[in-house]
């Protein structure tokens, strides 16, 4: 699989599902991938990137950053208060907010930088025990609970289990960021993105499709 392979497919999807060209945007997830792929698809001209862990991001892409401009650098990945300032150094974007603390001492930092990364609450909406994310019963006063604190919310994000049907936790997360009047939704990766997409997602995290495998070796 390649860069171009994946955005030829997310746009027959756009397409197919009756959305705007370019609606949706692929975050190339690129988490232990070696150096060199990183590169290649940067110079394919690729700037939006996702990274699960806080301090590997930090290991490699500020080097990027000073050669190449305009990238857009995606949180993905669980995200500790003791690392939210240096999260907040690196990242545009933070899609795993799921617990009060954490949006408390997000939204003291968002007062005393005067900026805040667009932001998407994490829904457990498989609701697995050894998983991040709220309760989707708990979703709606979460929402509530951030906006009070003046967080700007952008949307939702999911990682649906492994074993079951993508689309019915991409409904569902749909179904709760309907009724919450958000707009944006995280959701779908290599194996399902089509699908997300067909259920309305705006950010896409491609890692393997994009990059190829990762070796954890
Ligand atoms: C690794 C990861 C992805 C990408 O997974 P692929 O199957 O390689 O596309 C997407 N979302 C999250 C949260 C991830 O950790």
């Amino acid at each position: 699989m390649s860069l171009s392979e994946i955005t030829t497919r997310i746009a027959a999807a756009e397409q197919k599902a009756g959305r705007a060209p370019g609606s949706v945007k692929l975050l190339a997830v690129s988490k232990v991938q070696p150096n060199e792929r990183v590169a290649h698809v940067l110079q394919q001209g690729h700037r939006i990137f996702g990274e699960n862990r806080v301090q590997e991001a930090a290991g490699k892409w500020p080097g990027f950053r000073e050669h190449f401009a305009g990238i857009e650098l995606h949180l993905i990945g669980p995200l500790q208060t003791n690392k939210l300032g240096q999260a907040l150094d690196l990242f545009d974007a933070i899609h795993t907010l799921d617990r009060e603390k954490l949006a408390r001492k997000l939204a003291d930092a968002v007062q005393t930088r005067g900026t805040c990364p667009e932001l998407f609450i994490q829904v457990n909406t498989g609701q697995e025990p050894q998983k991040a994310g709220v309760l989707p019963t708990d979703a709606d006063a979460f929402i509530t609970t951030c906006r009070t604190m003046d967080l700007p919310i952008a949307g939702l994000m999911a990682i649906p289990p492994v074993d079951e049907e993508p689309s019915l936790h991409f409904a569902l997360l749909a179904k709760i960021a309907k009724r919450n009047g958000l707009t944006g939704l995280s959701m779908g990766m290599s194996g399902d993105f089509e699908r997300a997409i067909a259920l309305g997602a705006t950010h896409v995290r491609v890692g393997s499709g994009v990059f190829g495998a990762r070796d954890y070796g």
